[in-house]
């Protein structure tokens, strides 16, 4: 069988981490066997569906590098793929399913339905409906219909079934039909429910495997009757597990960003999300953690996802994608760094091909210290300030040593007379200070570095002094001697 798998967001808000993951581990499975993968939307909630959600999903997935083989904007056999835009097909087979047996009209207004789901519940019963309008005679239904009760389209669950769904995550899994009650296939508006719209999706776009949240696996036993009562056959299933946070309850906002967007606005890095988001809940085993998308892609395999749920851990995220900013090519990362730059208030609009230039010498320097790009203008003001502000303890004690004076003044002489500041020539002047003030070590090092960053710690001096350049180290050092 050829591998067709699928991801059928529902555009009710932008791409979430769960979605982005589902979206992901079909797009591997679909990769590492040569299957094709497909996007389409699930939009029957129409009060909660929006085109702007829409794209914002598929701009997410484009932007992670999850590109797809039919669907949605790329088009292919089965056109149109929004549901709303195929609700022919969907009312036709409704009325088959009438036709056969299988479905009814239900009139059962909310208050009846409620009434019946609280005696259930207060006997200690499944709320579920009992089958109030299963056999209504055409009397009956023409008593409704003059009453102008619109009516919803219910599926009628056989008795005393075991459905049994074998999943490749959680093997094999039995639910008693009598758990279920008749659910409704389609709404009083002639819009289908999710049950019915997907069976139908997965069965014309000739889906082999579907794999999806586990939050859809008390959904499935639904779909499984729906695909016998139209004589169709079943996809395999694989309901992967539940992201929790750290402190195991469910993901949400409390845990961090949930959106993949939020994390595409703060400067993450796509390959870095990729690669944390196939680890949750899938591991080809071994210590390793870092690998691009071909790499997962060539190992990937449903057997290897894991049964329990996957832990949604921001330090692991932010580990790798600092391990990816390291990586990444300079001029890349200075383009994803000025707006927050920007932002901050330490670049203008306009920026010259030299001022790029010497931004990538900054970005070189300071992704160093950070996990995502925002960070970046938390380490840059020694960059860009005239003068330095001295805040930590230690170094405004390094400012009363006895030898800031003279490593001040040696070194503004010095700097003062160099044509130009390299690493080399920071270096060489560095020793020559020690040599001339006869001081050593932390004494010649400490007194320049509080001076010139205002901070104890940090990049060599070396490399950041070019970077400052001569006028504000000068100026620095002036202000120091003072
Ligand atoms: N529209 C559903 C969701 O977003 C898709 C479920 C499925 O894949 O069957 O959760």
């Amino acid at each position: 069988m050829s591998v067709r798998v699928r991801f059928a967001p529902s555009p009710t808000g932008p791409l979430h981490i769960g979605g982005a993951r589902s979206a992901l581990f079909n797009w591997l499975y679909a990769r590492h066997h040569g299957g094709k993968f497909l996007v389409r939307i699930e939009d029957t909630d129409i009060e909660r569906s929006s085109r702007e959600s829409e794209k914002n999903i598929l701009d997410a997935l484009r932007w992670l590098g999850i590109d797809w083989d039919e669907g949605i904007e790329v088009g292919g056999p089965n056109e149109p793929y929004r549901q709303t835009e195929r609700l022919e097909v969907y009312r036709k087979l409704a009325k088959e399913l009438v036709a056969t047996g299988h479905a009814y009209d239900c009139y059962c207004s909310e208050e009846e339905l409620a009434a019946e789901r609280e005696a259930l519940m207060e006997k200690g019963e499944l709320p579920r409906y009992l089958g109030k309008c299963r056999s209504l005679s055409p009397e009956d239904k023409a008593k409704f219909e003059a009453a102008g009760r619109p009516p919803v389209l219910r599926f009628r669950v056989p008795e005393n079934q075991i459905i049994t769904i074998h999943d490749y995550v959680r093997g094999q899994v039995e639910f008693e039909s009598n758990g279920i009650g008749d659910f409704i296939i389609m709404k009083s508006d002639n819009i289908p429910t999710y049950n019915f719209a997907v069976v139908v999706d997965d069965h014309d776009m000739n889906i082999s495997h579907v794999v999806r949240a586990e939050e859809h696996l008390s959904n499935t036993p639904r779909q499984i009757l729906i695909y016998d009562a139209l004589g169709w056959q079943k996809p395999d299933f694989a309901h992967i597990s539940l992201i929790l946070g750290k402190d195991r309850s469910k993901m949400s906002k409390r845990h961090g960003a949930t959106s993949i967007e939020q994390y595409q606005n703060l400067g993450y890095l796509p390959e870095a999300l990729v690669n944390f988001l196939a680890l949750l809940g899938w591991s080809p085993g071994g210590e390793e953690e870092i690998f691009t998308l071909e790499e997962i892609k060539e190992q990937f395999t449903l057997e290897k996802v894991a049964k329990n749920p996957a832990v949604f851990d921001i330090d692991k995220l932010n580990w790798l994608n600092g391990h990816y900013i390291r990586q990444a090519p300079v001029g890349r990362l200075t383009k994803l760094a000025i707006p927050f730059l920007q932002e901050a208030g330490y670049l203008e609009e306009n920026l010259s091909q030299e001022r790029i230039a010497w931004l990538e010498q900054v970005v070189a320097i300071a992704r160093n210290y950070i996990s995502y790009m925002q960070e970046i203008t938390q380490h840059v003001d020694i960059f860009f300030r005239d003068q330095v502000e001295v805040l930590e303890e230690d170094a405004k004690q390094v400012q009363t040593w006895e030898q800031m004076s003279v490593v001040m003044k040696t070194a503004h002489a010095l700097f003062a007379a160099a044509e130009e500041l390299t690493e080399e020539s920071v270096k060489a002047m560095i020793k020559a200070v020690g040599k001339q003030s006869g001081l050593k070590g932390k004494f010649i090092f400490q007194p320049l570095r509080v001076a010139i960053t205002g901070r104890t710690h940090g990049p060599e001096l070396h490399q950041i002094i070019p970077v400052i350049g001569k006028a504000k180290t000068l100026a620095r050092l002036e202000a120091a001697i003072k």
